[in-house]
């Protein structure tokens, strides 16, 4: 996956840091719907200032707990405090919270300016100051030229940047947004996540995202939770996640990945060594992972950590080192992705970046190659 992370990183993250209370206390939140458990038993804290995702596929729980957040639903076990107040019994309009929904929900026969001014309206603030800050949202999300249209003499993104300052303009601590960039096509969705993200900088509210696409949550966010069937399957900043995947599922659904299902060898403080069967090489990695030998584990190398060549690499020792064949290349401008099958069956995919020109590219089908990898590439996964 070629997306990264953007954000800047700063001194000490407020997660890793004791003294800072969390701005979001989730504790042990579950959710039933009749017999249906769509939340179960979920923990976070989410700190002031973060952007926050809630990533996992459908059905997962997402939205059941950005509602929970909200106040639209009530939570049938557990508690959530915001900013350390308790927050059962409080309804929506109460909280310090505004969330922006999939649907955008546009009044349609206002203009986009009415739209953005409609919630201060109803709070009674004084015109002078409603048509102050209404200006300064639109100038934020670069529609000021925009202000006299109506919804739907805007493009998908223009409206969904309506709604995004509509929720602004109110100026809360908390921002919840489900799915916010789901109507969006690829390229606009990449200039609108570092638009929202420049934004949220800017105004340092604390944002929590429903997404179930992982390279926007990876692009946008400071951590993301990992949610499978109603529980948090990992949280972590996304290079946490993505190089450091703490189960099988997580290393699936976080970009594409190799699996090698494998046997513990040796194990030691400074290296674990592998029987592979199915990777048709000992896979040899440079730190220990305190499980016995003889226990069943899956090593997780992302594609882009592979190296492709037609000749064996110097000096190497048959550790992480496969041999195939390429089946199949898809060029894809700046990379390309090759498929290639071991001698026992498995496909194994390899990313390379495409330094040279495609015609001088030196691999191609039913060549027999080479695949290796550092000792640091691995990931050992025992659930
Ligand atoms: P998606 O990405 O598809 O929106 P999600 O992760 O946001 O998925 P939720 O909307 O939180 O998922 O739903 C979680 C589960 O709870 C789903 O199986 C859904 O069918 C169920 N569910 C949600 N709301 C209700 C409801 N009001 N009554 C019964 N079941 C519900």
């Amino acid at each position: 996956m070629a997306s990264q992370p953007i954000r800047k990183p700063t001194r000490l993250e407020p997660w890793q840091d004791p003294g800072q209370t969390p701005y979001v206390r989730i504790d042990r939140v579950t959710k039933r719907f009749g017999d249906f458990v769509a939340v179960d038993e979920v923990s976070l804290s989410i700190h002031r200032g973060e952007f926050f995702a809630l990533l996992g596929g459908s059905g997962s729980g997402k939205t059941t707990l950005l509602r929970m957040l909200a106040g639209f639903e009530t939570p049938s076990d557990g508690k959530i405090y915001i900013d350390g107040v308790d927050m059962t019994g409080i309804p929506p309009y109460e909280r310090p919270v505004n969330m922006m929904f999939q649907s955008y929900a546009l009044f349609p026969h206002m203009t986009v300016e009415q739209n953005v001014a409609f919630g201060l309206k109803q709070d009674r603030v004084p015109k002078p100051e409603i048509r102050d800050r209404v200006a300064e949202m639109l100038n934020l999300v670069q529609l000021g030229q925009f202000a006299k249209r109506k919804p739907h003499q805007l493009s998908g993104g223009q409206r969904q940047r309506v709604a995004l300052a509509r929720s602004l303009v109110k100026r809360p601590k908390l921002l919840l947004l489900d799915e916010p960039l789901g109507a969006l096509d690829r390229r606009l969705r990449e200039q609108t996540q570092f638009e929202l993200v420049n934004i949220q900088e800017r105004l340092g509210i604390t944002f929590i995202v429903v997404t179930h696409d992982q390279e926007e949550a990876m692009t946008m966010s400071s951590r993301i939770a990992v949610m499978n069937h109603g529980k948090i399957a990992q949280v972590g900043t996304p290079s946490e996640v993505y190089e450091y995947p703490n189960s099988r599922f997580v290393s699936e659904f976080i970009g594409s990945v190799n699996l090698f299902e494998g046997i513990v060898a040796e194990e030691q403080s400074d290296h674990v060594l592998i029987r592979s069967e199915e990777a048709g090489c000992d896979l040899y990695i440079n730190h220990g992972v305190m499980v016995p030998p003889g226990t069943r584990v899956a090593v997780a190398i992302r594609p882009e950590k592979i190296t492709l060549a037609k000749e064996a690499p110097a000096a190497a020792d048959g550790r992480n080192l496969a041999r195939g064949l390429v089946r199949e290349i898809a060029y894809l401008g700046d990379m390309s992705i090759y498929l290639v099958q071991l001698a026992g069956g498995k496909t194994v995919r390899v990313t390379a970046p495409n330094v040279t020109r495609r015609t001088e590219m030196p691999i191609t089908w039913e060549d027999e190659v080479y695949l290796s990898w550092q000792p640091f590439a691995g990931v050992v996964l025992t659930q």
